[in-house]
This record gives structure tokens, C-alpha cells and sequence, in this order.
């Protein structure tokens, strides 16, 4: 241990090393020594009456102590994660990075402070002052339609110019078209999707999809670092992870999760109950029915709004129930057909039913060339003649031609 032992040393307010002005190394420095006794001329440069002492070890180290923190920071696996927009799923995401150990702050626009404290988030009402704490990661939980304006209602002057901005919005293309155009190229942008929400992922994240896109991550190691901390918050929770660009997501989800959300807001509509005889198909809609109900409709026209794929596949879902109904009443026409006219009824041919949809991407056009209308009218014309049909066995069979008859138009019209 080298000693420095004049009988006084002079700290001046000129003096820059910045050892002495960490307050951690101060402590280190003063820890063991008793405080020194209160300076008597407070113009005069304060003199230290003990000998002043600095240990080699201090003195010789290759790093400081702030670029020694830094690296053990860099080394740890926690962050400093701000949520900006703490409803349903921003709650959600926070439950878990809380139990990773990450410190956790948030801010929305309603007050969440007792849910935030019951999660051991620090809650900040204001954004100004959670900018300030300077967290490494803005996690963006807003929903769709807000993210614009929330962004652009941020101070990102109060922010450390390196931060990572990171979203979970179900659109992708759009969030990341947003983050390009708001901010400054110094902050990293990693776009992402968990493909899981507080329902479906209430008991585990194992073997649910994260999508992920490192749209703008910087080159240094501290960044890339960064970027990987994070994700691994889900990888390390069992998430299947999917690395592709925004295009890609969005078109796979107006495939998978617009369907999805749109069939369950469909049951939703037909107030499905349980039933004494449920099958596991059936059990299966009403948890999707469940799973999409307890999402905001807010989310719901997002997807619909911001996925430029979203309009498409409603078309397509229209055209599927004409079709598949289509098919139904033309069996039951055949199946009328000869019981109303025998053999002699074979002459009048179905045109051929539809089976399937093309695949996706290759237009709404119907095999048989005709269009949507045609089709529509097509099976009206079907429906009619079914009808007409069944009357006429009705009346024939001297059965309740009425009831029959009403409750056959009910049933089509
Ligand atoms: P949401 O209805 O899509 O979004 C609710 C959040 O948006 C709340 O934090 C709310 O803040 C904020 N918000 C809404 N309008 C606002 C406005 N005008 N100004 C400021 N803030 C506004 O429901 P969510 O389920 O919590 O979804 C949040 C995000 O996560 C969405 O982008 C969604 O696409 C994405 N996501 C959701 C799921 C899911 O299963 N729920 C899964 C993956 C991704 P206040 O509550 O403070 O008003």
C-alpha cells in the first residue's frame, strides 16, 4: 500500500480527478477515518490535518471506478425499463420484469399509482419526470390509435440521447414507420410483438411466440447488449423467438390474429353458453370467445385499421360463409330435386360448388370467374329455389304447408 504522507494535503475546487468527485469513492476514501474537525477559516483552502491517504491498488487501476460500474452494469442482467402506457398489457408486462429483478417505472395517462405500487413499479404522473431518472429502455404499451400522439407528447430532450425505444404494438409496419419518422437517430428502436396477451399468457410465457424486428439497434457493444437484455426477458421466460421485418408480421397476423379476433368477436355477438354435452371443439370457442372479449375494441380497430392486410381477409372470411352456405343449400336443392322429380330432375345440373378460397395474396377473384355480387345473387337464387321447393313439397304432402313455408323463408332470408 503506497501512503502519500505529507503533513497536510490541499483538495481545491480546482482539483479534477474525478475520483474525488464520485461520491462512492469519496466514501471509500474517508470510510475509515474519522471526520475531520470543522475548518476554521472557510475563506482559506480547507487543509487536512491528517495525513492523507490513498491505497495503490486505487491509484494504479487501469479503469476507474465509473467505468468499472459501467461495465458491471453492462454485465448484469437488469434494466432500467420505463412503460409508457400502463394498461391492461403494460400492467401485464410489468408483473414479470419485476420478478426478473429489472427496475421497473411507468407512466399513462390515467393514474395507475396503487396498481403500479402494488407491482412494485415506481409509478410518475408526470413523463417529464420519468424521462428524468433516464430509464435505458421506453417500453411503449399504448394502444394503436394513441402511439402517435403519446410518442410525439414525450420530452425526448429530457432522455439519455442513447435510449432504447422498444413497442409491443400489434401492428407493426405502422409502429415502426412512427418511430423513423419521431426520433432522433441517436436512440436504438427494436420493434416487437408478444404474441400472447394477459389472457393467454396469465399462467406461462413457455412456447408462446415473440416477434421481434431490430429495426435501428447502434454498432456499439454497450447497445447491442442492451438490445439482447431485453429480449432476453422473454427468451428466458420460454418464448418461442421470431426474428422478421415488420412487413412480414403484418401479414401474417392479419392471417392468424385478425381472424382470430374477428371469429371470436363473431360468437361473441351469438352469447354462446356452456352446455351440459360441451365438446373440446366447442370448449375451444368459448375460451376464444373469452380471450378476444377481454381485449379493448380499441385493439381490435387498430388491427383492423393499421394492418393494411386486415381489409382483405375480411373480405375473404365474407366470402368463405357465402360460400360454405352456398354449398349447404345447393346439397339440400339436389337432395329436394329428386324427391320432387326423380331421375327426371338430373337433367338440370349444380353449377359446381365452391370448395375453397385461393390463398392469400392471390386475390378475391372465385374459381369460377364470377364476382362477388354474382356470387351473392347466385345463392339467393339457390335459397329461392329451395324454398319454392320445399313449399311445394309441402303443399303436395298436405304437411303444415304453412308453417312449413314460413319458417323455410325464415330460415333463408
Ligand atoms: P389498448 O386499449 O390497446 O391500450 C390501452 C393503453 O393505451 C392504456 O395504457 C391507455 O392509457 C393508453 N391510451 C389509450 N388511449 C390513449 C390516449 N388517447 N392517450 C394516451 N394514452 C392512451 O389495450 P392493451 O391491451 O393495454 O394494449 C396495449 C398495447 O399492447 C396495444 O398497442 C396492443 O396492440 C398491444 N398488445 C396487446 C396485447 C393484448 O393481448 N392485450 C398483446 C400484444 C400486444 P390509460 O389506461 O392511461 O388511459
Amino acid at each position: 500500500m503506497l501512503t502519500i504522507s505529507p503533513t497536510t494535503s490541499k483538495i481545491t475546487t480546482t482539483h479534477h480527478h474525478h475520483h474525488l468527485h464520485h461520491p462512492h469513492t469519496y466514501r471509500h476514501l474517508t470510510s475509515h477515518r474519522p471526520p475531520p474537525p470543522p475548518h476554521p477559516h472557510p475563506s482559506k483552502p480547507l487543509r487536512l490535518r491528517r495525513p492523507f491517504q490513498i491505497s495503490a491498488i486505487d491509484a494504479a487501476q487501469p479503469f476507474d471506478y465509473e467505468s468499472k460500474l459501467s461495465k458491471q452494469i453492462s454485465k448484469s442482467k437488469t434494466l432500467k425499463i420505463a412503460i409508457v402506457g400502463f394498461g391492461n398489457f403494460g400492467q401485464f408486462l410489468a408483473k414479470t420484469l419485476v420478478r426478473q429483478g429489472h427496475t421497473v417505472l411507468a407512466h399513462s395517462r390515467s393514474d395507475y399509482s396503487a396498481a403500479a405500487s402494488d407491482l412494485g413499479v415506481a409509478w410518475y404522473s408526470n413523463a417529464d419526470d420519468l424521462c428524468e431518472e433516464h430509464p435505458e429502455v421506453i417500453l411503449l404499451c399504448t394502444s394503436i390509435l394513441s402511439t402517435d400522439k403519446v410518442l410525439r407528447s414525450l420530452p425526448l430532450q429530457r432522455l439519455k440521447r442513447s435510449t432504447l425505444f422498444v413497442d409491443v404494438l400489434s401492428v407493426k409496419e405502422f409502429a415502426k414507420d412512427l418511430f423513423i419518422q419521431i426520433l432522433p437517430l441517436e436512440f436504438d428502436i427494436l420493434c416487437t410483438h408478444p404474441m400472447f396477451g394477459p389472457e393467454s399468457g396469465k399462467n406461462s410465457w413457455k412456447d408462446l411466440p415473440f416477434v421481434y424486428d431490430k429495426v435501428r439497434i447502434g454498432n456499439d457493444e454497450s447497445r447491442v447488449a442492451r438490445c439482447e437484455k431485453f429480449l432476453d426477458a422473454f427468451a428466458r421466460e420460454g418464448c418461442v423467438m421470431k426474428e422478421m421485418t415488420c412487413a412480414e408480421h403484418d401479414m401474417h397476423a392479419a392471417e392468424s390474429q385478425f381472424i382470430t379476433h374477428t371469429v371470436g368477436r363473431i360468437l361473441e355477438k351469438l352469447n354462446l353458453d356452456s352446455t351440459p354435452i360441451n365438446t373440446k371443439g366447442y370448449e375451444r370457442l368459448l375460451d376464444l370467445v373469452e380471450n378476444t372479449s377481454s381485449d379493448s375494441f380499441e385493439l381490435y380497430y387498430g388491427l383492423f385499421m393499421y394492418n393494411k392486410n386486415a381489409m382483405e381477409q375480411l373480405e375473404r372470411l365474407d366470402l368463405a360463409f357465402e360460400a360454405l352456405k352456398k354449398e349447404l343449400f345447393g346439397h339440400l336443392h339436389d337432395v329436394l330435386r329428386k324427391q320432387l322429380f326423380g331421375t327426371r330432375g338430373r337433367s338440370l345440373q349444380r353449377p359446381p360448388a365452391l370448395s375453397k378460397l385461393p390463398p392469400n395474396g392471390n386475390g378475391l377473384a372465385l374459381p369460377t370467374g364470377s364476382t362477388e355480387s354474382e356470387s351473392k345473387s347466385d345463392s339467393a337464387t339457390s335459397a329461392e329455389l329451395l324454398c319454392c321447393a320445399i313449399c311445394t313439397m309441402a303443399y303436395e304432402t298436405n304437411e303444415e304447408g304453412d308453417n312449413l313455408k314460413a319458417s323455410a323463408y325464415s330460415s333463408l332470408v
